[in-house]
């Protein structure tokens, strides 16, 4: 489960008895007004708390996803790297990506995941992990503590694309099938599941829509076109 967090303080217990075990909770910062700014909410205190609970529950992984954005939270990126390191927490962080709902995307905001690294590495060393077999469909490259307290992922998709290795599609919330996060088109299932169509119809249409998988993002071409749904509308 990807989540915002801030209900996980009453709902991770029922979360794991059910079966859930692993989890990824997005936070960005550590800093009461610009997570406020960021989320329009004032509940910090509820996801870290929530983060907390899921780990007294027993969740193995708990993963914290990151964004760093230049002038915002650039200055916060080896706290989060000490905040995950004391939690043992797995702190993966995400390269800024024009997904976002506010269109605020660009350059002068984005901060390579290499720059994140160096930041990281110059206070906590940091070893690749070498990343082969069914690891290299995993987007984030591993590195680890020189001093063995857990390690840190980076997920460069925009500096250095994965798009070669990926085997990910996603369904939204409203049934509509996307075979890239940075899809123009979308294969809608629900209509057809809704009006009874045999699985076999449902399974012909996501292996059409998987033919036509996008042979990459193209956020560096001059070409590019933002998808019209953003990140939260899609499914994180
Ligand atoms: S193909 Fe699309 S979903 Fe897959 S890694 Fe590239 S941008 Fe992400």
């Amino acid at each position: 489960l990807t989540t915002n967090g801030i209900g996980l303080i009453t709902q991770a217990k029922d979360l794991y008895d059910a079966g859930l075990r692993r989890i990824n909770v997005s936070l960005d910062t550590l800093d009461e007004a610009k997570f406020e700014q960021m989320t329009r909410r004032k509940v910090l205190s509820k996801v870290l708390e929530g983060l907390q609970e899921a780990q007294r529950c027993g969740f193995d992984p708990i993963k914290v996803n990151a964004v760093a954005m230049k002038g915002f939270t650039d200055d916060e990126i080896v706290d989060l790297a000490k905040f995950a390191r004391d939690n043992a927490y797995q702190l993966r962080f995400i390269e800024f990506m024009p997904l976002d709902a506010d269109d605020i995307w660009g350059r002068n905001m984005f901060i390579p995941g290499k720059e994140i690294i160096n930041k990281i590495d110059a206070v906590y060393p940091l070893n690749p992990v070498d990343m082969n077999g069914d690891a290299k469909h995993d987007p984030a490259k591993l590195y680890q503590f020189d001093d063995g307290k857990g390690d840190v992922g980076f997920i460069s998709s925009v500096t250095e694309p994965f798009c070669e290795q990926c085997n990910r599609i996603r369904l939204t919330a409203d049934g509509q099938l996307r075979t890239c996060l940075f899809s123009i088109t979308e294969t809608d299932l629900l209509t057809p599941l809704r009006a009874g169509a045999p699985d076999e119809t449902i399974g012909d249409l996501i292996i059409e829509a998987v033919k036509q998988k996008e042979a990459g993002h193209q956020i560096n071409a001059v070409n590019f076109v933002k998808p019209k749904r953003n990140m939260s509308m899609i499914g994180g």
